[in-house]
């Protein structure tokens, strides 16, 4: 029986026959150039639908296995990690480059996260999300990782996530005023969690350990 092919980045589809795959776009930013790719190569092989997805990418759905090495040669980009135990995606809001209310960056902050982070394998699938204000468009309230721009800098959320269990994340750091700060926490975060032994979700384990307790596990680490 067919399956999904992890280094292919391609997703069984219902038919059991063809698969998805999506090209990554870091933050859903995209230039006409590689949209215009993407609508030739779909051309070229006859995908079926194209699928804008909620990790801001573009799926192309319906592909035969014996073309996916080609559509990916044409393509020329790099599959986003949409399947696999590792960092699946960093949703980023429009912030203050281009929305009115935005009173951070998130475009800068989430694209410097993506870079690091994006495919990076973990205990369990982790999402980030990044939001230029409280209003919160990246959904970071249920990301395993979440971060709110505020007016003095940037809130810190952990361990939510929208799935077959949904959960709301904790705030971990209320406040810190810079990036640089967000980055070193993020990293903490991730290091402390790459170490657990339990294949769980981010969420799970802070439930089971308190957020005070893993507070302290994480920010205490040097
Ligand atoms: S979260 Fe705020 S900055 Fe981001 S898109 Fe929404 S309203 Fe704009």
């Amino acid at each position: 029986m067919k399956k999904d092919i992890l280094e292919k980045g391609a997703i069984l589809q219902r038919d059991k026959e063809t698969y998805a795959i999506a090209p990554h776009i870091p933050g859903g930013l995209i230039t006409t150039a590689t949209l215009r790719k993407i609508c030739d190569v779909a051309d070229r092989f006859k995908v079926p639908a194209l699928k804008l997805t909620s990790a801001q990418r573009i799926a192309l759905i319906g592909i035969k296995e014996e073309e996916l090495d080609a559509v990916w040669t044409d393509l020329a980009q790099t599959p986003g990690a949409a399947i696999g135990l590792c960092v699946r995606s960093v949703k980023i809001c429009p912030g203050n480059t281009f929305c009115k209310r935005g009173v951070q960056d998130s475009i800068a902050l989430g694209l410097k996260l993506d870079e690091i982070y994006h495919a990076m394998e973990l205990p369990n699938k982790l999402k980030m999300g990044v939001s230029g204000c409280m209003l919160s468009c990246a959904e970071v309230s249920v990301k395993d990782i979440g971060i709110m721009g505020i007016a003095r800098g940037w809130k810190i959320l952990v361990g939510g996530n929208a799935g077959i269990r949904p959960r709301l994340a904790d705030v971990l750091v209320e406040e810190v005023a810079t990036t640089e700060e967000v980055l070193t926490i993020v990293a903490k975060i991730i290091r402390y969690y790459k170490g657990t032994p339990k294949k769980e979700r981010l969420g799970r384990l802070v439930e089971e350990m308190g957020i005070e307790r893993f507070r302290e596990a994480v920010l205490g680490q040097g």
